[in-house]
């Protein structure tokens, strides 16, 4: 997808001030009334609907009219309001090249004054996922004002989470910087994908490097669930960094065996396609730990569970609350239950009752909330962690 931010400069004030009136109604409209929109923004002498044709234009919202007149953001329209906070909070000042296209996020490069180059990860869940769950019509229907918005906010925010609490514990991830809306920023890895790389120097090393990787994860009770060639980079030391976090489970999720062995299973079957490695003779040396092996050389997960650390419940004390990580989760794995989203019935069609609970909003204040929220999160945080960390001692 194409991020044109030149737009974001002939943006105005009001511009912003409409999309972010759009952002507002979206929670709890799939498709937001015009005259919502107009009462939120509450700009002079009808400018709203101006400033809505110029939106439109750009791009950054979409126009419906099936049941009442009325608009959604866009990705880019979301993009907008996110990058905006970032420079707005002097975390950059310019964004530049696409660097990478995951299943669902796009990357950015993006710089700071003094030259600094970062990667900015715009999530987009619900890009290919959504097509799969679209069957379950009503869950679509039910939680559409939450869809790709909600899900994509609560994927950064897991990432941003995740990332930073590896790299405290010293695991080779990107520094985590910031963090709003579906957008992370964290710091450019210099490498490739191993997916790209047709040779290395070390094979063995690296691997064992890699596997030692995912049973660390394990043994401080985590599980990357999208452990391969595609989340791993390698700069030209033949260093390992792993990337892409929203979708890390913990040790004790019920389906964490077979994750942990799909794990090690792409790592084995990568290693042995693209670096031939034969892996029965190496069957000890896969890590110098206690981790018990089968005979292929393969980790065992019980072994390593059972001194599990507590990476996983401080994490799972960081803000998200059991819930989002449900939430998360389903979508990942596909299996929106009907009865999860019934408490939301009627939400989208009953579009007049919810404009009054709107008239109170400040729309000045959003963004300061949505800067708040993220600090709390990441106060709760940090304090958690210091707690976990001394309970572990
Ligand atoms: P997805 O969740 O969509 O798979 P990833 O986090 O795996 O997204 O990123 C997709 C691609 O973007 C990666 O394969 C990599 O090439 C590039 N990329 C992601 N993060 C960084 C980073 N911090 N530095 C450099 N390149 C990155
Ligand atoms: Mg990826």
């Amino acid at each position: 997808m194409k991020l044109d931010v030149d737009v974001l400069r002939y943006l105005s004030k009001d511009d912003f001030r409409v999309l972010t009136a759009v952002e507002l109604g979206m929670r709890n409209h799939e498709i937001v009334p015009s005259d919502l929109i107009d009462r939120i923004a509450s700009l002079k002498h009808g400018g709203t609907y101006k400033v809505l044709k110029n939106l439109l234009k750009h791009k950054l919202l979409h126009h419906d009219s099936s049941k009442y007149d009325g608009f959604r953001l866009t990705y880019l329209g979301y993009d907008f309001l996110a990058i905006k906070t970032m420079v707005n909070r002097g975390v950059f000042t310019a964004v530049g090249r696409q660097i990478g296209v995951g299943k669902e996020s796009d990357i950015f490069e993006v710089a700071r004054e003094d030259g600094t180059v970062m990667a900015m990860k715009l999530h987009r869940l619900g890009r290919t996922s959504f097509r799969a769950v679209k069957t379950k019509r009503d869950y679509l229907r039910h939680r559409s004002s939450y869809n790709w918005l909600y899900l994509s906010r609560l994927a950064a925010l897991k990432e941003y989470a995740f990332m930073k609490a590896l790299e405290e514990h010293g695991f080779p991830v990107p520094n985590a910087v910031d963090c709003n809306r579906h957008c992370v920023v964290m710091s450019l890895i210099q490498g490739y994908p191993l997916v790209q790389v047709k040779q290395l120097q070390n094979p063995e090393t690296v691997f064992d490097t890699i596997i030692g990787l995912v049973v660390h994860l394990a043994e401080h009770g985590l599980i990357h669930c999208d452990f391969n060639e595609f989340n791993i980079m390698i700069d030209d030391d033949e260093k390992v960094t792993m990337i892409d976090f929203p979708q890390m489970v913990s040790v004790s999720h019920r389906n964490a065996q077979m994750y942990f062995d799909r794990d090690i299973e792409c790592i084995f079957k990568f290693f042995g396609k693209r670096f031939n490695l034969s892996f029965e003779e190496r069957s000890d040396d896969v890590d110098d730990s206690e981790v018990e092996t089968e005979e292929s050389g393969r980790p065992t997960f019980s072994s390593i569970t059972k001194t599990a650390g507590f990476l996983d419940k401080e994490l799972a004390a960081s803000g998200f609350t059991t819930k989002d990580q449900d939430d998360i989760q389903k979508f990942i794995e596909g299996n929106v239950a009907e009865d999860d989203v019934s408490d939301n019935e009627h939400e989208s069609e009953s579009c007049q009752t919810n404009i009054k609970g709107f008239d109170s909003l400040n729309l000045d204040q959003e963004e300061d909330n949505q800067n708040a929220d993220d600090a709390q999160l990441m106060k709760s945080l940090a304090k958690q962690r210091r707690r976990a960390m001394a309970a572990a001692r």
